[in-house]
């Protein structure tokens, strides 16, 4: 492990726009905090707050001696990788021939920095999806493949979060190329760096890096224990997939139903989501035709429309759909809950819906396993 003082942070960037690297990271943009391209650090979020709770975020100044005292906003790291709307293909026909014209697939080489241990935890599972099956993705590849992650272990997480007991954060502990903790060493503002990568120590070469002692990893240690320590929401991940599989049928469907708009923001805003649809469309003059991969959300009605109509007509079974995918199929489809506890669906509900209470409510009513009646 690494020391590299906090003034040299701006060193890291310009390495990186020098390698030809588009630099990503945490801005403040409409009060909001969002990932977004970056000139350099001074560009970067930095001592700012978030207030988050069930439909609320605030940002406002932060501490001074602290640049990460905030977790970014809606944005994830996810349109970066499976963008919302790219183009599968496009063909053009004429009187005696057919051509494609799909443009081949190419990807900027994208540094992003600032990424928060719960957005590493969403990429590997977007992995799984995208890579891991029989059909890999070719667009998120070369996307993944041009990636470097410079992850930023949490010193101040939201009211929101809960990634301490999905086992996501809020230290990052694989998935990174180096990842960074915001501790004092020797009195000044340093970062402690973990190197994840080949790629990542490769970086820290060309940096003004010194040997990190045993106390500048106890300081970070102690970043990270105090930052699980202001955790305060959590769920029971594997009560909740017993109380989910075994509720279809439960009341509190249409409590939630009542209180759903079927906005989609949840889906949208969540970092593991990742249900898309087709769209073809044709040019005026029929010489053109392309298809469109746009984001879906299981929260629209047409999502499951068939000959015929919509499988599901209701709120209660689109919401049903959504928190027994995340929370319960989702094991047996990756081998993982479908949820990283980034709380971005508890701060972008518009009816303040809150994950962690509703699925208190599955889990009082699981059925007990057979450790428990022995018990
Ligand atoms: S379900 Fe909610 S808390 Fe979990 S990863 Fe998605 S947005 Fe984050
Ligand atoms: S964000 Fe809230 S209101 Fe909108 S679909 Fe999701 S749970 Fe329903």
């Amino acid at each position: 492990m690494y020391i590299l003082e906090r003034e040299y942070l701006a060193a890291l960037a310009t390495l990186l726009l020098g390698r030809g690297y588009e630099l990503i990271g945490p801005k403040l943009a409409g009060g909001v905090i969002t990932y977004a391209p970056l000139a350099g650090i001074e560009e970067m979020a930095r001592k700012i707050r978030d207030a988050q709770g069930p439909g609320h975020y605030r940002s406002s100044p932060g501490e001074e001696d602290v640049w990460f005292s905030y977790v970014p906003g809606a944005a994830s790291l996810k349109p970066w990788f499976n963008p919302p709307k790219c183009l599968v293909c496009r063909m053009r026909g004429s009187a005696d021939e057919f051509l494609n014209e799909t443009p081949p697939v190419t990807a900027p080489k994208r540094a992003f920095i600032g990424v928060r241990a719960c957005e590493v935890a969403a990429l590997r599972m977007q992995d799984k999806i995208f890579l891991e099956g029989p059909y890999a993705d070719p667009e998120y590849r070369a996307r993944r493949e041009g990636a470097l992650i410079l992850a930023v272990n949490c010193s101040h997480p939201a009211e929101t979060c809960f990634c301490a007991s999905m086992q996501t954060g809020p230290k990052a502990t694989t998935g990174f190329d180096l990842a960074l903790t915001e501790i004092s060493a020797k009195g000044k503002p340093a970062f402690l760096i973990e190197k994840g990568s080949d790629a990542g120590g490769e970086l820290l070469g060309e940096l003004p890096v010194r040997m990190a002692t045993a106390k500048d990893k106890e300081a970070a240690i102690l970043v990270s224990e105090r930052a699980a320590q202001q955790i305060t929401r959590e769920i029971n991940p594997e009560r909740a997939a017993r109380g989910l599989a075994a509720g279809l049928e439960h009341p509190h469907w249409a409590t939630l139903e009542s209180r759903c708009m079927n906005c989609a923001n949840c889906t949208l805003v969540c970092p593991t989501c990742f249900c898309s649809t087709m769209e073809d469309s044709t040019s005026l003059s029929g010489d053109t035709a392309e298809r469109w991969r746009l984001w879906d959300s299981c929260f629209v009605s047409e999502f499951t429309y068939i000959h015929g109509g919509s499988i599901r007509k209701s709120g209660a079974s689109r919401y049903r759909q959504w928190l027994g995918h995340k929370f319960s199929h989702w094991h047996k489809q990756f081998g993982a809950s479908g949820c990283v506890g980034c709380g971005r669906c508890i701060a972008w509900c518009p009816a303040g819906i809150d994950i962690t209470r509703e699925l208190a409510v599955f889990e009082a009513s699981a059925p007990a396993t057979a450790r428990e009646t022995v018990r």
